[in-house]
């Protein structure tokens, strides 16, 4: 059997329990060996660029995923050219591990939205999608075509955002609920989104 890699994608400005809490549904899915974790300098689809330089949302990400082995953290968005389209990153990464069959992992919600995507059916032929599910999300209007390619795994979504870690950071709310320590430390020492 090939080597199978899932690869999620973010921004994580900052990564949080929410981001956690569904790569290890993703991993306890059996499907794939290994959850490759992108971060993105640029996501096409985000107004607002990310002010937290790439090294330090990098930082968190490698303290936060520190204790699950199964999850790496991959920087190769940085090197491609901007913005970082989902369909651009997969056909580089296949084309450098061409004995690795990779699924794209999203969260439910964002499926609904997946036939909006820029090249979606571009990406539909280049791997097959892991979706974590979000109890109450309707598919009536996802296409056939994307379903076909679903495989859905169980998960129990916490309601966490970045957006919202960045607010409560900025109005001094603690946040130590929702990241974990080494992240809160690395929010509060560097005073980000203060
Ligand atoms: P923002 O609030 O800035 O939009 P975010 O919390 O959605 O950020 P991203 O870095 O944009 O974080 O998300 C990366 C991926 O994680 C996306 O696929 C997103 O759907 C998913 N995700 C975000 N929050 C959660 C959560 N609480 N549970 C499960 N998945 C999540």
């Amino acid at each position: 059997m090939t080597h199978r890699v899932g690869l999620f994608g973010g921004t994580f400005d900052p990564v949080h329990n929410g981001h956690i809490s569904i790569a290890q549904s993703f991993i306890d899915s059996s499907i794939i060996d290994e959850l490759w974790v992108l971060l993105t300098p640029f996501p096409p689809h985000k107004q607002e660029k990310s002010t937290t330089s790439y090294q330090t949302r990098l930082d968190m990400l490698e303290v936060a995923f520190s204790g699950m082995e199964k999850v790496k953290i991959n920087t190769v968005e940085n090197s491609l050219p901007k913005p970082s389209y989902s369909i651009q990153t997969i056909r580089h990464l296949k084309k450098e591990y061409p004995d690795t069959t990779f699924f794209y992992c999203l969260g439910e919600d964002s499926l609904a939205k997946f036939h909006t995507w820029k090249f979606y059916d571009k990406i539909l032929e280049e791997c097959e999608l892991l979706v974590a599910q979000r109890p109450g999300v309707s598919h009536d209007e996802t296409e056939d075509d994307i379903l076909s390619q679903t495989h859905f795994v169980s998960h129990t979504p916490l309601d966490i955002s970045s957006s919202d870690i960045r607010s409560e950071a900025k109005k001094k709310t603690s946040i130590r609920e929702e990241v974990p320590e080494e992240v809160a430390l690395i929010i509060e020492n560097e005073q980000l989104y203060s």
